[in-house]
């Protein structure tokens, strides 16, 4: 845990910018004590860990929900996360509308980097057609884009993979008032991700270290 590097990546960030302190696989004590340093967002991957979480820890924490989804535990995962980032199938995004909901839920829709098959992701293509046949008034709110750039590639590529990311992001930005929100960037590149204009930074390691 570097409460050092935590402080360091604060004076990076401008007030265009929100830190998500990604706390998958750490301790209650840890997220406790960036708690008591005034943080207030973390980000999760796992329902059953989140819900845990959650219910040892104070009620003002904004959870963010970074991880696989599931169909089945759409409901719980809208119940418990103030932001989802992870929208990446079109399947998830109708199961999303078909659930019963009492307030707003927040979501993103994960844009699809590279063309790695293990990555997910919606295609830029798709992503468009949800924005646009979407009811932005209703209670299901999309907020904006979430990328994750491929591992082991140049500096240049990731450059590009997060420039895409952030034209699609300002298209949508002009047309829509909900969408305020693009998450990118994560401990090996959140510098770069922030000179690419993310709005949202996922941080783990570096502020908590390694995982269990
Ligand atoms: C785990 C995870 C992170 C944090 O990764 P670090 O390399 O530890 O900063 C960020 N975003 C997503 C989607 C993740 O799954």
């Amino acid at each position: 845990m570097s409460l050092i590097n935590y402080h360091k990546i604060k004076k990076e960030i401008t007030n265009q910018q929100k830190l998500i302190a990604v706390s998958k696989g750490q301790d209650i004590s840890k997220i406790k004590m960036l708690y008591d340093q005034g943080h207030r967002d973390f980000g999760e991957n796992y329902l059953q860990e989140l819900i845990k979480k959650s219910e040892v820890l104070p009620a003002d924490i904004h959870w963010h929900f970074l991880g696989k989804i599931q169909t089945n535990k759409i409901k719980n995962i809208i119940q418990f996360s103030s932001l989802i980032h992870s929208v990446s199938r079109k399947k998830v995004y109708q199961k999303i509308l078909n659930t019963h909901v009492k307030k707003q839920c927040n979501f993103l829709l994960q844009l699809k980097l590279g063309n790695e098959d293990s990555k997910d992701g919606l295609s830029t293509e798709e992503l468009l057609k949800i924005v646009e046949d979407h009811d932005h008034e209703s209670l299901f709110c999309i907020r904006g884009i979430m990328g994750i750039a491929e591992n082991n590639i140049s500096e240049k590529e990731k450059n590009n993979q997060f420039q895409i990311c952030k034209e699609l992001f300002l298209q949508l930005k002009e047309n829509y008032k909900n969408i305020d929100t693009l998450s990118l960037g994560m401990s090996s590149d959140y510098s770069l991700a922030i000179s690419c204009g993310s709005t949202m930074v996922r941080i783990g390691t570096k502020i908590f270290g390694e995982r269990k």
